[in-house]
């Protein structure tokens, strides 16, 4: 079969379904996944063959995709800060938003010339863990997960990308941990609302881990008071928590940590303009007082 005619059919089946240009998209990527081509070789060999091995590949993924199952998942990869992620429906897709949270964290630390300790809470398939502690070479950095699924995901994609990092099975809501231990503690906990499901794409809502998306539309901030507690007794002076939250609820994060008695908080929003990412310090102050 022509390539070109595989080209036609993915239109042909998925367009009114993801809009021409998203389709574009899905067959490039398998262009360049199964057949091992650059996305523009159909553009340099327009009479191109592929094999009938080939062509299945092919129609098992428009398939999957007909029934919402999600590129990554169906090619078993993404990439998250211009590294490769293996994912896989037991972690949520590194999101491009998320780049944003480790380039803020890059942008504090990268000058730091001493060893930072950091925490990622619910890492999910190790994505802000491996990115950190690639970029930043004095990270040491501990990835803690409630899925073992998750972890072994989280794991694999660290020996992958050549670090180490130290990946625990732990539930922020009951984690017991050291005082003054962490520099840095990021989180992108589940956030969405679950009265917001309905204004989700199908493919987010139907295949990713609803563990990994989802809170009680009575508690939106459920997670946050966890880690606040946490961060407050686990970060360093002068350490950072830095965290992913809803955009509906950056003025109630804020006033959280405020009363967990973080301070320097600050809010950036996303490329889309929304509220997205906080961070905020531990008090000195307080500490000092503390000690009086
Ligand atoms: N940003 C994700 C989404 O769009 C949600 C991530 C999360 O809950 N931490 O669905």
């Amino acid at each position: 079969m022509l390539l070109k005619e595989i080209k036609d059919v993915f239109h042909k089946e998925l367009d009114p379904q993801f809009g021409r240009e998203e389709v574009a998209h899905f067959f490039y990527y398998f262009v360049e996944h199964y057949l091992d081509l650059p996305r523009f070789h159909l553009a340099i060999h327009p009479q191109w063959i592929i094999t009938k091995e080939e062509e299945s590949h092919f129609f098992k993924g428009l398939s999957k995709l007909k029934k919402g199952v999600p590129v990554q998942y169906i090619l078993g990869y993404t990439t998250f800060m211009d590294l490769p992620f293996t994912v896989n429906e037991n972690v949520l897709i590194p999101r491009p938003e998320t780049e944003d949270l480790v380039q803020w964290i890059l942008e504090d630390h990268k000058r730091s010339k001493t060893t930072l300790n950091v925490l990622d809470i619910g890492t999910g398939s190790g994505c802000i863990s491996i990115a950190l502690a690639k970029y930043l070479p004095n990270a040491h950095v501990t990835a803690l997960d409630v899925s073992k699924e998750a972890l072994a995901v989280a794991k694999y994609n660290a020996e992958q990308n050549k670090v180490n990092i130290e990946c625990l099975k732990a539930d922020v809501r009951t984690l017991e941990i050291g005082e003054d231990a962490y520099d840095i503690i990021v989180s992108n906990p589940p956030y969405v609302l679950e009265k917001e499901k309905s204004k989700m794409q199908d493919h987010v809502k139907n295949a990713e881990p609803a563990l990994a998306l989802f809170v009680p539309d009575l508690q939106p901030l459920l997670y946050y008071e966890y880690i606040a507690k946490v961060a407050k007794k686990a970060l360093k002076r002068g350490g950072g928590l830095y965290l992913e939250i809803n955009e509906q609820f950056g003025k109630e994060v804020s006033k959280l940590l405020t009363a967990h008695n973080l301070i320097n908080i600050e809010l950036r929003q996303d490329f889309h303009g929304k509220d997205r990412f906080i961070k905020s310090e531990v008090n000195l102050k307080s500490d000092l007082q503390g000690n009086l």
